[in-house]
């Protein structure tokens, strides 16, 4: 082809490319928070193997799932086809193909057959995603203009490639009589068929010669395009897939020496673009606005003004918009290292706090999310800032925190009374049984909230019944700190988190059960680092088993229709799904029936993130996916849906294992005049079953 012309277009397409790497490169520099994602690489590769080659999130919605993979996979395999081409700008041969993947070589006849099978996969998925587009529109995405350009460039691309094949042939038909049909490449040659009588051979050079550059000067144009939209995430997926969290969402960032920070009055959490980590600005990059996340966030779905996506996408913008300001203070300027002058304050400036408030931390948006960008993380570290530093937060959470802090729990209520939910069951307390197998760690709700109590009650008499060795802590038990961390009081979390593992290093306590999930969590994810490891089993596992080995027997019927419900943080957060289910199960008569949101996408019941100790935000939205209104409202409706509705709801149940969901949904059945359709635990709905009958 033209040696000159090749040179001059790459050199031109990738130095501008490059320019503009280095900008982003540099953005990235800003956040100076200290971040280590190089360990583990074993489970970092298979992420990348799975999750990016695999494509496996992305099935989570099955059309669109289908046809990125097939867009990903023409993508993969022309890229090689790409490096020949301009090759081939250099070489007198027009088949030219670095040896094996010469057009008529082995490999190489294999290669292009697979490029023009996959050249048709690619037409189809561009063709799906232009009909999501224009014709369905779903709410969730994002429909701008550049995803119709971007989707036109992937369609030039192939038709460039078709074109520059099909078009080779009729010319080698003209100059020396080969035929026109090639098995290799079974839809190229067809497309020569059906050219071959519309035009010319001058027409046919030039359209073999646009073919060729076309394919080129595409591939160019797109690259330089990628980084300046949300397809940059072509080019970010793979570090980002690589760096993410492998922790999961259970464990949130620690806040290293909180105590001397606060004395040298350095910023906590998260206020400015330098306060970010390097991996927060390689989430922003890499958002493809698919809109997963909000489409099952919670709070989106109810009407609030949080949508992930937005988040995202609102902090990005802001990022860019002032990225020559930002990087001219990234660290690598040590001069500038105390200069912020050109810096902006996330919160209010472009993140509204209503939109911080109304995360329920519940995990949906980075279950969803098909190229691994954290929310919860960036969520807390903005609330820590807004919590610790500015004094900014909604004012119900006062209370909480005020309780927290004098007596240890958010319910202010008397330390002292901590175990009065066990009277007349005979609950030994761990310091008159110090080797006793289990601590039943039975956190604040269960331990002065009457609904809750209950739980706690039929748990012990469950753990009774089935000889399980345990005892509880009693009026030395504090809050695990749940409420506090979530809601960006780290400082305090802290404080009780180290209290609560000094108390139970004095037992020597090693096997913990509960029946909160949030307690749970903590307990197993996050107290470890503060030398708190522990063995922690959440409560529906320990009767799961009970059941199994044949220590409890579920012997009395039980006839209602029960729907369950997934708390996020077994659920999501634990992956624990099936005990609580096989419980349900276990009991003679019982129905048990799945909301069409459950498991992995089951709706949170909204009291999550601290959600439990504060007022909903305020409704901004009436097209809702979920009806606007209150999160729980909506959830037992959801789970309500699956249940017969006659009889007023008699004979039906809705089934949780977290108090806070009990309490949410409750309210839930009680705000909307459904009091007939029960809620319980399943440890109360498996005590019923076990229980033997008064007076037997
Ligand atoms: S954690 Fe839940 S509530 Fe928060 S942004 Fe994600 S989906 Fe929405
Ligand atoms: S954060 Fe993830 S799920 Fe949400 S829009 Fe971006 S890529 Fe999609």
């Amino acid at each position: 082809m033209s040696a000159l012309g090749m040179t001059l277009l790459l050199a031109i397409g990738l130095l501008v490319f490059a320019q503009t790497a280095r900008r982003r490169w540099q953005l990235m520099q800003v956040g100076r928070t200290a971040l280590d994602r190089g360990d583990r690489m074993g489970d970092r590769l298979r992420s990348v193997w799975l999750y990016m080659f695999g494509q496996l999130r992305m099935f989570r919605y099955k059309g669109a799932g289908v046809a990125h993979a097939l867009i990903f996979a023409g993508f993969s395999v022309l890229s090689l086809r790409t490096i020949i081409l301009a090759a081939r700008g250099f070489s007198s041969d027009p088949e030219f193909g670095f040896w094996l993947f010469d057009d008529d070589a082995p490999l190489g006849v294999a290669y292009l057959f697979l490029k023009d099978l996959i050249g048709i996969g690619v037409i189809a998925g561009v063709l799906y995603f232009l009909y999501l587009r224009i014709v369905v529109r779903p709410q969730r995405m994002n429909l701008s203009a550049e995803g119709i350009v971007i989707l036109c460039l992937i369609l030039g691309l192939i038709t460039a490639d078709m074109t520059y094949e099909a078009t080779g042939y009729i010319r080698g038909q003209q100059a020396h009589g080969t035929g026109l049909f090639h098995l290799k490449t079974p839809f190229a040659s067809l497309y020569a068929l059906i050219l071959k009588p519309l035009l010319n051979s001058e027409a046919v050079s030039n359209l073999y010669y646009l073919g060729f550059w076309g394919h080129t000067v595409i591939v160019l144009a797109f690259l330089n395009y990628l980084p300046y939209g949300k397809h940059f995430h072509i080019l970010t997926v793979l570090p980002n897939v690589l760096t993410r969290n492998l922790d999961g969402i259970g464990r949130l960032r620690n806040i290293e020496d909180i105590e001397g920070r606060l004395e040298r009055e350095e910023t906590l959490g998260v206020k400015q673009p330098r306060d970010l980590a390097w991996k927060d600005v390689l989430d922003f990059y890499t958002c493809t606005e698919c809109g997963r996340c909000s489409d099952h966030c919670p709070a989106n779905n109810t009407g609030k003004l949080l949508s992930p996506k937005q988040l995202t996408v609102d902090m990005r913008n802001a990022l860019y918009e002032n990225e020559q300001a930002l990087i001219a203070i990234r660290p690598a300027d040590a001069e500038a290292d105390s200069d912020d002058s050109g810096a902006f304050t996330f919160v209010p400036e472009v993140v509204n706090p209503d939109v911080l408030w109304a995360c329920t931390t519940c995990g949906a948006c980075e279950q969803e999310c098909p190229v691994f960008i954290s929310y919860i993380d960036k969520i807390v570290d903005l609330r820590r800032n807004l919590v610790m530093e500015q004094g900014e937060f909604p004012p119900q959470l006062q209370n909480a925190f005020r309780g927290l802090e004098t007596v240890g729990n958010p319910y202010s209520a008397g330390p002292e009374t901590r175990a009065d939910w066990a009277e007349g069951l005979n609950v030994p307390l761990i310091s008159d049984k110090p080797d006793a197998e289990y601590l039943y760690w039975v956190g604040c709700a269960p331990s002065y909230d009457d609904r809750s109590r209950k739980i706690a009650r039929a748990f012990v008499q469950l753990m009774q019944k089935a000889g399980v060795d345990f005892a509880i802590l009693g009026p030395e038990e504090m809050c695990n700190g749940d409420p506090a961390r979530r809601s960006g009081n780290e400082y305090l979390f802290e404080i009780l988190a180290k209290q609560n593992v000094e108390t139970m290093q004095g037992y020597n306590i090693r096997k913990i059960v509960t029946t909160c999930p949030h307690c749970f969590n903590t307990l197993a994810n996050e107290y470890g680092a503060f030398d708190g490891n522990y063995d922690v089993i959440h409560h529906t596992d320990l009767l799961a088993g009970l059941l199994d080995s044949g220590r409890l027997k579920a012997v009395n019927a039980c006839s209602e229709t029960v729907a369950y419900h997934d708390s996020c943080y077994i659920g999501r957060y634990n992956d624990i799904y099936d005990p609580p289910r096989r419980i349900l199960e276990a009991i003679p008569g019982l129905k048990l029936v799945e909301a069409e949101e459950s498991r992995d996408r089951g709706m949170c019941c909204g009291a999550g993130g601290a959600q439990m100790w504060k007022e909903e935000e305020e409704i901004v939205r009436d097209d809702a996916k979920a009806g606007s209104g209150k999160v729980n409202h909506a959830r037992t409706n959801q789970l309500l849906k699956v249940l017969p509705s006659g009889n007023g709801g008699g004979g039906c149940g809705i089934a949780s294992a977290c108090p806070f969901c009990k309490t949410m949904l409750s309210d839930g059945l009680n705000d909307q005049g459904r009091e007939q359709v029960r809620q319980k635990d399943v440890a109360e709905y498996l005590w019923e079953a076990v229980e033997e009958p008064a007076g037997s």
